[in-house]
C-alpha cells in the first residue's frame, strides 16, 4: 500500500521542553525525545504524542520540516532520512544526506545577507546587556552559512525576550520576517522559510508516490506556508497556529 506522505514540524508539534509539557501529567509518564550536546533531555513527548509518532512512523513516509539546526535535528529521537531543517536552510534526501542543489541554491540567496543577520543579533545582545535581561541571540549557521538570527531569554520569560527584540529592532527590512512563538524569536531573510525547501522537495515526493496525500502537520503561524502546500493540514488543536479555533482559552 501507498504510504501517506506526511511533512512534520517537531517542536511543539510531537513533543516540548518541560515547562510546555501538561502540569497534571507525572514527570515519569513524559518521554525525553530532543537532547543537549551533553546527551541531557531537553524535549518531551506525552504519552499521546508518543503513540502519534509512533502511529506516523509505522504508517506514513516521515519528513520532519524543522527550525532546527541540522545538529539539533540529529539530537532529536525521531525516525527519518530525508528532512527540511533550519527554517528550510537544509534539506536532507531520501539517503539522509544534505541535498547538496539546495545547499548552493540557499549559498547563493543567503550570502548578501549575513552583515545583516550578525547586526540583528549583535542589536539585540547590546539592548539586552543594557537592560541587564538575559537574552542569547546569534545568527544560526550551517555549514559556515548563516542562516538566520534567533533569540532566547535564558529563563524562558518571552515578554522580557519580546520586549528586548522590539527594542532591538523595530523594523525589519522588506520581506524579512519576525517568527515568534514562546521563547523564541527568528528574525529570517526573505528567502528563507520552510515553504520554500518544502516546495523544492515536492515533485520529487509526487513523482514517487503519485496518489499519496501529503499531509502537513505543524502548530506555529511559521508552519502555515508549508502546510498550505500539503493535500490536508493537521495541528494541535492548543496551538499559535489554532489560535482560539477550537477552545476559547
Ligand atoms: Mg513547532
Amino acid at each position: 500500500m501507498t504510504r501517506v506522505i506526511a511533512l512534520v514540524d517537531l517542536d511543539d508539534t510531537l513533543f516540548q521542553t518541560l515547562r510546555k509539557c501538561p502540569p497534571d501529567l507525572p514527570a515519569d509518564r513524559l518521554t525525553p525525545l530532543g537532547f543537549a550536546r551533553d546527551g541531557s533531555p531537553l524535549s518531551y513527548a506525552t504519552p499521546r504524542q508518543m503513540q502519534f509518532l509512533e502511529w506516523l512512523a509505522d504508517t506514513t513516509h516521515l519528513v520532519p520540516v524543522t527550525a532546527r539546526s541540522l545538529d539539533a535535528l540529529r539530537r532529536a529521537r525521531i525516525p527519518f532520512r530525508a528532512a527540511v531543517c533550519a527554517h528550510g536552510g537544509v534539506v536532507l534526501d531520501d539517503s539522509g544526506q544534505v541535498d547538496m542543489d539546495w545547499a548552493a541554491t540557499i549559498a547563493d540567496r543567503a550570502a548578501p545577507f549575513a552583515s545583516q543577520l550578525a547586526g540583528l543579533a549583535e542589536a539585540i545582545r547590546r539592548r539586552a546587556r543594557d537592560r541587564g535581561i538575559a537574552v542569547n541571540a546569534r545568527v544560526l549557521v550551517e555549514d559556515a552559512l548563516p542562516l538566520y538570527t534567533v533569540a532566547k531569554h535564558e529563563d524562558a520569560d518571552a515578554a522580557a525576550l519580546f520586549a528586548v527584540v522590539d527594542a532591538a529592532v523595530p523594523s525589519l527590512p522588506k520581506g524579512w520576517t519576525d517568527h515568534r512563538n514562546g521563547n523564541n524569536v527568528a528574525l529570517t531573510p526573505p528567502y528563507l522559510g520552510k515553504a520554500h525547501a518544502v516546495a523544492y522537495i515536492l515533485p520529487g515526493l509526487r513523482a514517487r508516490f503519485p496518489d499519496a496525500p501529503v499531509i502537513g502537520i505543524g502548530d506555529s503561524r511559521t508552519d502555515a506556508p508549508f502546510m498550505g502546500l500539503c493535500d490536508f493540514a493537521m495541528m494541535p488543536t492548543r496551538s499559535q497556529l489554532a489560535g482560539g479555533m477550537f477552545h476559547a482559552d
